[in-house]
């Protein structure tokens, strides 16, 4: 490892027990000057989770403006579909994933006005597109219109329609319901009735919960023992039991910790040492474990998880939207 040293964060520090903020921000900002590069291409269909990703992380580091605004405008909008929904990419088709993403992005830049001004259809319309999707049966929501349901997917449209104002157009205490029937014994969540507990599913049904208002149906004391027993040894967290740590685990687990005022039981500084060895410190970027490749997913939702874990210097992030809270708050006050 080499001896770089980060933007104001000098002083005795061992070289793996800092955040590399500056060479972070440099590998998200290269990410889009790589269009010559095979691997940039082949993950055309990401791209639009990709700005998200990037632009969060860039938010969490304080240097929001490190994406030019204008231009990340203009993305968004090119991958604006005729059903109001977005693709991944300009000529996608539309996915609840790229429209949830759309609609953090715009909220993220104060873009919302330039959707209806500019947009093939306004907030309404990203609106209608998403309640387009719920199964008004059972309450749970698909990701496109010939998609699988996935509690991603009820999570998302509930994030995306009450940043825009419009959770009134879908069946709240149904898509609740449905979130009710997820639960395991275990008190975590899986991905649909009956499946096996999943850290990750456990984070949307638990932000759906509480977008929706009803964090008082989880149990917390039982689901809080079942997250907290996923930390390892070496500090890392895992997604289910007998699984491998991983990075993005810092997020999916300990956003879910928050939610439910656990946070606390795990500990915060074996994770945050963990985290702090997956970075590439000549390069930037974090991977899911030490010496792995980095990817802009794992960058942002391991910073995610130093922000919960009150990482000095970070910005706070909000555990239900992943989002900057001061951003989360301003926006939701003004509805
Ligand atoms: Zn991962």
């Amino acid at each position: 490892m080499s001896l770089v040293s980060g933007p104001g964060r000098g002083g005795g520090v061992a070289t793996d027990q800092k955040l590399y903020v500056q060479k972070h921000v440099d590998y998200i900002k290269g990410l889009d000057t790589r269009k010559d590069e095979l691997e940039y291409w082949l993950t055309e269909h990401l791209r639009l989770n990709g700005v998200y990703w990037g632009l969060t992380a860039l938010h969490l580091l304080n240097q929001p403006e490190a994406l030019p605004r204008d231009e990340t405008i203009d993305f968004v909008l090119s991958c604006q579909q005729d059903n109001g929904g977005f693709g991944a990419a300009p000529g996608h088709d539309a996915h609840m994933l790229y429209t949830v993403s759309a609609v953090q992005i715009l909220v993220m830049v104060d873009g919302l006005d330039e959707l209806e001004k500019r947009g093939r259809g306004g907030k309404e319309k990203v609106g209608s597109f998403i309640a387009g999707l719920q199964d008004r049966e059972t309450g749970t929501f698909k990701g496109d219109e010939w998609g699988e349901t996935d509690t991603r997917f009820l999570y998302g449209a509930l994030l995306a329609l009450s940043l825009l104002g419009l959770l009134d157009r879908v069946d709240v205490p149904k898509a609740v319901s449905y979130v009710q029937q997820c639960a395991n014994l275990d008190g975590a969540y899986g991905v649909r009735p009956g499946a096996e507990s999943h850290a990750g599913q456990v984070l949307t049904c638990v932000a759906a919960l509480a977008i929706a208002g009803r964090l008082d149906l989880v149990d917390k004391d039982r689901l809080g023992s079942w997250l907290s027993e996923r930390q390892l040894e070496n500090g890392g967290l895992n997604g289910r039991p007998e699984k491998l740590e991983d990075a993005c685990y810092s997020w999916w687990t300990a956003a879910s910790l928050a939610m439910i005022g656990r946070l606390h039981w795990i500990n915060g500084d074996k994770l945050t040492a963990f985290v702090l060895r997956c970075q590439d410190p000549e390069a930037g970027g974090i991977a899911d474990r030490p010496g792995h490749m980095v990817d802009v997913y794992h960058t942002v939702f391991s910073i995610a998880g130093l922000s919960l874990l009150g990482y000095n210097g970070l910005k706070e992030v909000d555990p239900v939207y992943c989002m900057p809270k001061d951003i989360i708050s301003k926006h939701l006050a003004k509805q």
